[in-house]
Parts: structure tokens; C-alpha cells; sequence
């Protein structure tokens, strides 16, 4: 087991059992993990530190997990920090009495803002000493930052930051040392403004971090007992914490249960339930039918209509059930004026999505049958037209307003096609069949023209009848089939998971790669001629979730209208930021680089011919023999994607994966070619 390192004998004289966990011991930690890329020796870094945490001071183990994990709350709780750069630097600056344009003049040369705060920290020099920061402390400040909003909120945050910046680096342990030299060592400056800008950058995924977590737990409880604990032991550990959490993503419910009824227990207490969103199932892309056939063969499957809208989870507790999902009295809606009960909509990435989708709360009474008490629905929100009935593209539907929409101002309206039933009166439902979760659905509601219905599907293994269905479901304005396992074990529903059991035909499939890529904007290049006045062409890239790094995958200049342009150059001056940030991967050569960089934010879906090397970009270039990234060949615009976040990004793994597929197929081409 690693040791922790740190600077002085007693770095943490205040930490006594049941006292606040010192700040300073998580930076150590962080530090510690900083200078390894071994998944591994990370585990253990994370682990031993947990373990502490839950010998001396278990009380603070929930906002230790939640800093590890630079979140604040569960992604429902809808609590963001939302702070630019320039707001970091001011108060950078403020706090350690340095000027602005010594703070920019300092970025401009170490380009990261962690290390700017460090080395302004280390260079002042301090009147009195305050207290040390604590998890605690950090945690709760960092909150009430990320609740201020409303007029002059942007000074408020400032100075709030500011006060908690005043307490950094005074403990003994986290003495910045020398950046230059080195990652800038514990400082606590450091990952709070890493904090801040959302990115720890120690490669700590939050997969990591939930195995430590089980190990950090499954040891302690063996060590209160005196008993050694076992691999067998730290195994099952891992298993219970990880199904838990897919089916109740939720640290805030499942970290006290844990401390207060064993990790071996975890499942009487934490159930999937109505008012924790779970993490949808995602499919794989497919090229072919004969793909999805080779899957599948043998087994029987369904294929479903694939709607163009947004994913939605309705979550819904009937006015007499209220008393048995204390989660949903939390956190979901009651509105008795337009609907019975508690109900939300969630999103993909579980934000609460019930102020942008009120009439959908409106209706929902109307589509449950009365014997339905409680349930968790996974469906797609689509654009509708009610005068030709029939459903609208997924441009139109991005056109709604995200928040505070009056039913009354609606213009575009949805229909809710359900695919999925994860729950249903007191009972999960996700390790059901397919078949049988589809039959429970089917029973549970009744269809209103328009407004709700059951997604379509056929249940065929016949390649020409498949075609069929593909081609109808593009008649019916749909993107094409969505083909699940529907009887076996398999079939079960896989929260969080992008499955096997789960393909996505999309009607365009036969040209590109099988699948648009959805890449995030993190640079653009002043256009020539006629655009000159606005950007011309972009670079984006795909996301790393081990690293947590944005990676360049492509140009781009090919698919927007004139119009598009000037939108997209307004909307992108906004997040404009001086030079990249420490956590793009993009070529180093000098005519490589974008003409501005910008914050990442926005998420476009992409289509492109092929996939190749270049030295030029770096997607994938871990897993490509480190000197070349995988790129795009020809991309070409087709959407913006609002309802994704950066990291909702298609990955740098799922990159590689179409490559090394379509490598294998240009092989099987050239062999036939050779044969012929
Ligand atoms: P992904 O969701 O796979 O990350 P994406 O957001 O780009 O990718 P697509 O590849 O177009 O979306 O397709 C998957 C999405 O299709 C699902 O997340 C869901 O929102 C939507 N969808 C529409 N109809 C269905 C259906 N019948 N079953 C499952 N998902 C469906």
C-alpha cells in the first residue's frame, strides 16, 4: 500500500479522530495521484486516504467523495458552479494582492490556472495566520458559491472565493513548492481553482473512485472486526457499491447508508426508486444489417423505432404512494395545480428537465391508468406536429427554451414515445426481460394521440423484413432502427452502459463510419473571403473520460450556412478564452493552432467519410502507438447538440473502435479485391 507522502512529521496536527478532515490531506492525496498514471497505484492512493477519513473522521467521508469527484451533488440537484476564467483570475488575483495583468502575464507563461493560484500563494506573504481549510469548510463554501445567482452575483462569487483562497496553503503540509520544477506539488490553491474550472486533471474517473471507495469501506469494517480482509472480500465489495450505484446513483443516499448499515447490507437500503435518475443505457453503433444479425443470431430480438428527440426519464409517484419514496418527496415536482402527485423529467445526464417539459407534466395524469401508483419511464421527448400529425425533426425541438417555459407560450409541441419501463409500482424493474418490462409498460398506460405513445416495433429476424422496418421508420421521419435483445438474461437494462444488447441502426448507416460523432468546439480559425468577419472553420475534439482530457480530432468548415456562421460566432465570443487550457491535447506545431480558443461548452454532432492517422491531431493517440491521433476524413456539420454535455462527448475509445472496425473491414475489402 502507498504511503502517504508529506512534508513535515505531524502535517496534520488537528485531525484527530471525530475533528474536521484537513483540506491539506486530500491535496496530499491528490498530489500523490498526480505523479502516476497507474490505475492501480491510484485505486490505493484513493483507498488508504478514504480509510483515514473513515477511522478518524467518518462523518466527513460524503464531501470527501464529492471533492474527489469535483462535484458538489448529485447531477439532479441541478448545482453548478458555472465560473470563467477571468472571474478565477480576478479573484486569483485578489486574494494574494497580485494585479490582474501580473495574474494574465503569469497564465500567459505557465498556462495553468491551478499553478498561477499556487505560485501566487507561495509569493505572499501573510499578516496573521488564518485557520486551515477543511473538507468541510471547502465543500460547504464551494456550495454557496455555486447557489449565488441573480444581479452582482459575479462580485459575490469573487469575494467568496477569495475568502476561501485566504485559508489555502497555511497548514504545514500543502507548502507549495517550486512550480517550475515540478505539478505544483499539494498546494491547496492549486485544486481549488482546479476545482473551480471543473477539472481536477489526475486522471481520477469516477470508476476509480467508487472502487476505492468499496475497497476504502470493505477494509475498514474487516479492521474494526480485527479480521484480514481478502481479495474474495474487496471483490464483492466493488460488485454490491458498483450495482448500487447504477441503480441509485446517488452518493448523498447511499455514502450514510453505507456507514450505517456495512457495505454487504448496502442493498435493503438503497433501492432504485422514483426521484434518483439512473443513468441511461446506451447503444452501440452498427453499419449493417448483417451486423445486427451476426449479434444476435440465435437469440430473439426486437426492432424499434428510433425517434429523433431528446432522451427523458419520467419519474412519477401517485398522491397515495408519496409515503414510501422519501427520494421523490424530495426530489421531484408536486404541482397540484396541474397534475397529481410528484413527477419529473429528467435528462440523460439526470438535470432535472420538468421546467422546459411543463406540459408534459400537465398531461401525464392522462396517460397513466389508474392502477399505476409509481414508475420510472425511459422515452424520447420528440417535436410534434399536430396538424399533420406526425412527429418533427430534432432541430425543431432544440428551438424550445430550456427553462421557466409557460405551457402557454409553447410553440413546439412533444410527443412521448416510451420505450422502457425501469420501475413500476414498488418494484425495479431493470433485471426483467425486455419482453416482460415492455408488457408491464403496455399495461401501465394508455396511448393519447400526440402526446404519449409506445415506441413502435417489430419483432422479426428477417433481413428484408429489418429493411422494411428501416426504411418505414424513416418515412415516419425517424433516424432508423434501435435493435435489443429482448428474452435472454442479456436483455436485462444496463443503466450507464453504451451495450452490446442495445444496436443503433441509423438509416444513413452505409455511408461514413455507421454513426455521426459528437464532438465538442474548442478552437476556431478566422474565415477567408466572405467570412471574414466571423469564424470560417473549428477545431474540435472527442473526450478522454481516464484522463478527463479533450483530445483534437478534426477541422471542421463544411456543412454551416452563412447565417449558422454568424449565430455560431456570437454565441462562441462569449466563452473566448486566452489560450487552451491545460487539459486540451491538440498538435504543438505552431500552424496547427486555432486563431482563438474557447472554453468547452458546446457539443456538435459531426459526420465524416472516414477515419485516418495524423500527426495533426491527438484523439486516441495513447491507444494508436503515441505518435499519431485518429482524425476525421471530410467532416461535415449536421447539428448542434445542446441537450450533451462536453463530456457526453463521444469518446476517444468509442474513436478508436469505429477505426480499428472500418480498418478491418477496408482489409476484408482489399482481400477480396486480391481474390477477384
Ligand atoms: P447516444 O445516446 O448513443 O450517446 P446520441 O445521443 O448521439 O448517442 P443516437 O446515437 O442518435 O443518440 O441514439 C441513441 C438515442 O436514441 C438514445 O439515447 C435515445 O435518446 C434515442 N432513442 C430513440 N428511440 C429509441 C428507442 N426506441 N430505444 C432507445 N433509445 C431511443
Amino acid at each position: 500500500q502507498a504511503a502517504i507522502k508529506t512534508t513535515g512529521k505531524d502535517p496534520y496536527p488537528d485531525w484527530k479522530a471525530g475533528t474536521p478532515v484537513p483540506y491539506a490531506a486530500l491535496c496530499a492525496t491528490f498530489s500523490l495521484i498526480e505523479l502516476t498514471t497507474k490505475r492501480l497505484q491510484i485505486t490505493a492512493y484513493c483507498s488508504q486516504f478514504l480509510q483515514q477519513v473513515l477511522r478518524l473522521t467518518p462523518n466527513d467521508l460524503l464531501p470527501t467523495v464529492q471533492l474527489m469527484l469535483n462535484k458538489l451533488a448529485a447531477d439532479y440537484a441541478g448545482i453548478e458552479l458555472g465560473i470563467g476564467e477571468s472571474l478565477i483570475m480576478k479573484a486569483i488575483g485578489e486574494s494574494s494582492g497580485r494585479s490582474l495583468p501580473v495574474i494574465k502575464e503569469d497564465h500567459r507563461k505557465i498556462g495553468d490556472l491551478g499553478l498561477v493560484a499556487a505560485k501566487s500563494k507561495s509569493k505572499q506573504g501573510q499578516m496573521f495566520k488564518p485557520k486551515p481549510l477543511t473538507i468541510r469548510g471547502v465543500h460547504q463554501g464551494l456550495l454557496e458559491i455555486a447557489k449565488m445567482e441573480g444581479h452582482g452575483s459575479q462580485d459575490q462569487k469573487v469575494r467568496a472565493i477569495n475568502k476561501i483562497m485566504a485559508s489555502a496553503d497555511v497548514s504545514p503540509a500543502s507548502k507549495a513548492v517550486d512550480i517550475t520544477k515540478d505539478k505544483g506539488g499539494p498546494s491547496e490553491a492549486k485544486f481549488i481553482v482546479r476545482f473551480l474550472e471543473g477539472k481536477l486533471r489526475l486522471g481520477l474517473a469516477e470508476k476509480t473512485v467508487i472502487v476505492a471507495l468499496a475497497q476504502a469501506v470493505v477494509t475498514h469494517e474487516a479492521t474494526q472486526k480485527g479480521k484480514a480482509v481478502s481479495t474474495d472480500q474487496l471483490a464483492k465489495g466493488e460488485a454490491a457499491l458498483k450495482t448500487v450505484y447504477s441503480e441509485l446513483p446517488s452518493y448523498e443516499v447511499i455514502v450514510p447508508a453505507m456507514l450505517e448499515h456495512g457495505i454487504f447490507n448496502l442493498h435493503d437500503s438503497c433501492k432504485l426508486q422514483p426521484g434518483v435518475p439512473l443513468k441511461p443505457m446506451l447503444a452501440k453503433p452498427t453499419k449493417s444489417i448483417t451486423e445486427v444479425l451476426d449479434r444476435f443470431e440465435g437469440k430473439d430480438f426486437t426492432c424499434e423505432y428510433k425517434y429523433d428527440g431528446e432522451r427523458a426519464q419520467i419519474h412519477y409517484v401517485a398522491p397515495e404512494a408519496q409515503s414510501e419514496f422519501p427520494a421523490a418527496k424530495e426530489n421531484l415536482v408536486r404541482d397540484p395545480k396541474t397534475f397529481k402527485g410528484l413527477a419529473s423529467v429528467f435528462s440523460r445526464n439526470s438535470e432535472d428537465l420538468s421546467k422546459k417539459y411543463p406540459d408534459i407534466l400537465e398531461k401525464l395524469n392522462s396517460w397513466i391508468k389508474p392502477e399505476t401508483k409509481s414508475f420510472v419511464l425511459d422515452c424520447e421527448a420528440v417535436a410534434w406536429d399536430p396538424k399533420a400529425k406526425k412527429v418533427l425533426p430534432f432541430q425543431q425541438l432544440m428551438t424550445r427554451k430550456r427553462k421557466d417555459v409557460k405551457t402557454s407560450d409553447i410553440t413546439v409541441k412533444v410527443c412521448v414515445f416510451a420505450f422502457d419501463f425501469l420501475f413500476y409500482n414498488g418494484e425495479a424493474l431493470v433485471k426483467k426481460p425486455l419482453r416482460e418490462r415492455r408488457e408491464l409498460l403496455h399495461k401501465a398506460f394508455q396511448p393519447v394521440e400526440g402526446e404519449f405513445a409506445f415506441a413502435y416495433y417489430g419483432d422479426t429476424k428477417d433481413i428484408e423484413e429489418i429493411q422494411t422496418l428501416l426504411d418505414e421508420s424513416v418515412k415516419a421521419s425517424c433516424e432508423g432502427l434501435m435493435v435489443k435483445m429482448l428474452d435472454t438474461e442479456e436483455s436485462g437494462y444496463e443503466p450507464s452502459k453504451r451495450s452490446r444488447n442495445w444496436l443503433k441502426v441509423k438509416k444513413d448507416y452505409l455511408s461514413g463510419v455507421g454513426d455521426s460523432i459528437d464532438l465538442v468546439v474548442l478552437g476556431a480559425y478566422y474565415g477567408k473571403g466572405k467570412r471574414t468577419n466571423w469564424y470560417g472553420a473549428f477545431l474540435l475534439a472527442a473526450y478522454n473520460p481516464d484522463t478527463q482530457n479533450f483530445e483534437t480530432v478534426c477541422n471542421i468548415g463544411t456543412g454551416f450556412s452563412e447565417v449558422l456562421l454568424e449565430e455560431l460566432y456570437k454565441e462562441l465570443s462569449d466563452i473566448v478564452i486566452e489560450r487552451p487550457k491545460p487539459f486540451y491535447s491538440h498538435s504543438s506545431v505552431k500552424n496547427d493552432q486555432p486563431d482563438v480558443w474557447f472554453e468547452p461548452k458546446y457539443v456538435w454532432e459531426v459526420k465524416t467519410a472516414d477515419l485516418t492517422l495524423s500527426p495533426r491531431y491527438r484523439a486516441a493517440i495513447d491507444q494508436m502507438g503515441g505518435q499519431k491521433g485518429i482524425s476525421l476524413r471530410f467532416p461535415r456539420f449536421i447539428q448542434r447538440r445542446d441537450d450533451k454535455k462536453p463530456e457526453d462527448a463521444t469518446t476517444v475509445t468509442a474513436i478508436a473502435e469505429m477505426y480499428r472496425n472500418q480498418e478491418v473491414v477496408n482489409k476484408e475489402n482489399a482481400t477480396k479485391g486480391g481474390i477477384d
